[in-house]
């Protein structure tokens, strides 16, 4: 799964991943679906350890074009994790509140506390994505973010928060028969946004706007990993795999038990 981490300083062309792979997993879609069920359990281990540990706090922030597959990973993959340790935060268009202040501000809030994980549905990110490709605050603006994100997350990741991005890689086509299927089925329709066909209309521009993100904000505390999410369960193999390596990692131990805790009788 580490091949699709994004090291820090790598010009990223879209154009070079295929977003069908499925690299290094020939078993098919059966035998992944039954991977991710085991992958589910040890996520569920791990997220009560990282709470009991109490000393480090995880975030995960997904980012894709509409479509893309944020939702359905979030639903796969923490489907088993306990809900007290697990929050999700969706980003919207800024409110009249969150534009007056600056575009950090409502972000911040959202981070994980100690022994907590916290997925990001959309993030920060939007501030060079869709503000840079509709315009929205001049590019002298803009520009400047790509910094301010890089020193917003490392003062994250040095104050004990470990940061993981994942870019849900769809091809063009796939977002049409994706936005198709939503459009025949009743119960998926209302999910579909006439503006989604806007952002599908630039889907150049933010092809562009997301290699520069990925290219310019990939550090080696916050690092991208681009995610081939055409099968959508090679994808949530991919991130369910990533979650564990990184727990795994964090050298997460249950806290020792009061002193004398053997001698104790229950009557
Ligand atoms: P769904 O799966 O329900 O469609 P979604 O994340 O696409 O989920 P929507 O309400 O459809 O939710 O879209 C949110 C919109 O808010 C997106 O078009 C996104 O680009 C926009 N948005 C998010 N953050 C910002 C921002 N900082 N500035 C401007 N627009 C933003
Ligand atoms: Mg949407």
């Amino acid at each position: 799964m580490a091949a699709h981490r994004i090291e820090s300083g790598t010009e990223v062309r879209l154009v070079d991943v295929d977003p069908d792979a499925t690299d290094g997993w020939d078993d098919g879609k059966k035998a992944a679906r039954a991977r991710l069920a085991k992958l589910r359990g040890k996520l569920a281990d791990l997220q009560h350890l990282l709470w009991a540990d109490g000393r480090h706090r995880l975030l995960v922030v997904l980012q894709a074009m509409d479509s893309g597959g944020k939702d359905g990973t979030i639903r796969n993959v923490f489907e088993g994790v306990n809900p007290q340790g697990v929050r999700v935060a969706s980003f919207k268009a800024p409110t009249s509140t969150e534009l007056s202040h600056d575009y950090l501000w409502r972000v911040h809030e959202k981070m994980p506390a100690a022994g907590e994980i916290v997925v990001f549905n959309r993030s920060h990110y939007e501030d060079v994505l869709v503000v840079r490709v509709l315009d929205l605050v001049p590019q002298e603006r803009w520009e400047r973010r790509y910094e301010h994100i890089n020193a917003f997350e490392q003062m994250l990741a040095d104050e004990g928060t470990t940061i993981l991005k994942f870019y849900l890689h769809i091809s063009r086509e796939e977002q049409a028969e994706r936005f198709r299927s939503r459009l025949d089925n009743p119960k998926k329709r209302w999910k579909f946004n006439a503006a989604d066909l806007d952002h599908r209309r630039r889907w150049d521009d933010y092809m562009t706007a997301f290699e520069a993100v990925l290219s310019r904000t990939s550090t080696p505390d916050a690092p991208w990993f681009v995610v081939p999410a055409n099968h959508k369960w090679y994808r949530d193999l991919v991130v369910a795999e990533t979650l564990i390596e990184t727990l795994e990692g964090l050298d997460l131990r249950y806290p020792s038990a009061e002193p004398g805790i053997e001698e104790i009788v229950v009557t």
